[in-house]
């Protein structure tokens, strides 16, 4: 009975909550960085992806873990090729504003079936945040043991 209740009820709560509630400081590099300095990055801070950025912090370009991987074995010579080189680039980053919703930004996720979108600025090219399938499956776990207990 219990359950029954509280089901749509959580439902609302998991899918409204916005993403400037659940967005984390996203890892910034420069283009001129190398590859190999942006792999030391993705190691160091625990993450799996970077975002490039000129100096006004607009967005240029997104490397995942497969990007930097595949430098590597396409005899790119990754101590001085900057990833400038192999980044996915700008217009074609799919990015997200901060009062969209977790559904709204799960959905856009799933449809072009990447790991993590920057939150951007109304001007759709500051970057101010990231969001991660990982993060929205933590808080969708943590959410549902707070209701269990
Ligand atoms: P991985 O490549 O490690 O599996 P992703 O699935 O996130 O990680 O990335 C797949 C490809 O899509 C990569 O080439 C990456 O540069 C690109 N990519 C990642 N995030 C985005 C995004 N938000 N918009 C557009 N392309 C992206």
């Amino acid at each position: 009975y219990v359950g029954q209740e509280v089901a749509p009820l959580l439902a609302d709560h998991l899918y409204q909550a916005t993403v400037d509630q659940l967005m984390i400081p996203p890892l910034l590099i420069q283009q001129a960085t190398t590859i190999d300095e942006a792999v030391t990055q993705l190691f160091m801070h625990d993450v799996g992806s970077l975002y490039v950025v000129d100096q006004q912090q607009k967005l240029l370009g997104v490397l995942s873990r497969k990007d930097l991987l595949r430098a590597t074995i396409n005899a790119t010579n990754t101590s001085t090729t900057p990833v400038a080189m192999i980044m996915t680039r700008m217009p074609n980053i799919v990015t997200m504003t901060e009062h969209k919703t977790i559904l709204q930004a799960g959905q856009r996720l799933i449809a072009h079936q990447v790991d993590s979108l920057p939150i951007v600025e109304p001007d759709g090219v500051t970057v101010i945040g990231k969001i991660t399938k990982s993060i929205i499956m933590r808080y969708f776990i943590e959410e549902g043991l707070h209701i269990q207990n």
